[in-house]
């Protein structure tokens, strides 16, 4: 079994997650009676007039101190 390189210099753990954080600003135009110049019968979320994404970012977090790290934290790991 391949070893397992993912370890957190903090606590040595090995049980890490990636996680992919976006921030995303939706916009609906009021028109006459509806939410949105796309939204004629029903409002639908997904049928904004304008999307925004206002940050994203990638991390590593240790599951076991909580501690986060860059996701440049994998390079030379995943790569092959
Ligand atoms: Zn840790």
């Amino acid at each position: 079994m391949k070893e397992n390189k993912f370890i957190c210099p903090i606590c040595n753990s090995s049980d890490m997650t990636l996680r992919h954080e976006v921030n995303f600003v939706y916009s609906y135009k009021i028109d006459i009676d509806e939410p949105g110049l796309k939204n004629s019968e029903v409002f639908l979320s997904y049928e904004y007039d304008k999307r925004e994404n206002k940050y994203s970012r990638e991390y590593i977090e240790c599951n076991r101190c909580g501690t986060q790290y860059p996701n440049t934290f994998l390079n030379g790991i995943l790569g092959n």
